[in-house]
């Protein structure tokens, strides 16, 4: 990645003369730290939000080997298209399988999807969605 040239200016959110990091929203790398952060927080509230209502409206079961589920854990939700590639679709409704710890484990790390029991079903949807993706993400861009 290319860094433009850092140039001294008002920043927006201190009004003082700082060096601005960020040219768009002028501010000063203290404000834009905080408004980063700010943006972190809110992305991890809600996502716990999410985990919590597709967790709870599911039967609380691994789909995989059928393992009851006690309690709440995000580890529980498991992503289908993965959220580092496919960021718009880190809320989708159909993208995610609910599994146990170990289940969850296997599918993320064991390359090794194609045994698995949600493969045939996952395999389908990952089509599905792959094909939507642009248009999804585009529509989700518009929207806020
Ligand atoms: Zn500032
Ligand atoms: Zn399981």
């Amino acid at each position: 990645m290319a860094f433009g040239k850092i140039e001294k200016g008002i920043c927006s959110a201190c009004e003082s003369e700082q060096w601005i990091v960020h040219k768009n929203k002028k501010l000063c790398k203290k404000c834009n730290d905080k408004r980063k952060s700010t943006k972190a927080n809110k992305r991890n509230a809600d996502d716990d939000k999410w985990y919590r209502e597709v967790f709870e409206k599911s039967n609380k079961t691994c789909e995989e080997c059928s393992k009851q589920l006690q309690g709440f854990s995000r580890s529980y939700v498991s992503h289908i298209l993965s959220k580092g590639a496919f960021p718009s679709y880190r809320y989708h409704p159909k993208n995610y399988n609910i599994l146990c710890y170990e289940c969850h484990q296997t599918w993320e790390f064991s390359g090794n999807r194609k045994s698995m029991n949600i493969w045939p079903k996952n395999e389908e949807l990952i089509y599905e969605l792959k094909a939507k993706y642009h248009e999804y993400a585009k529509n989700l861009k518009n929207q806020s």
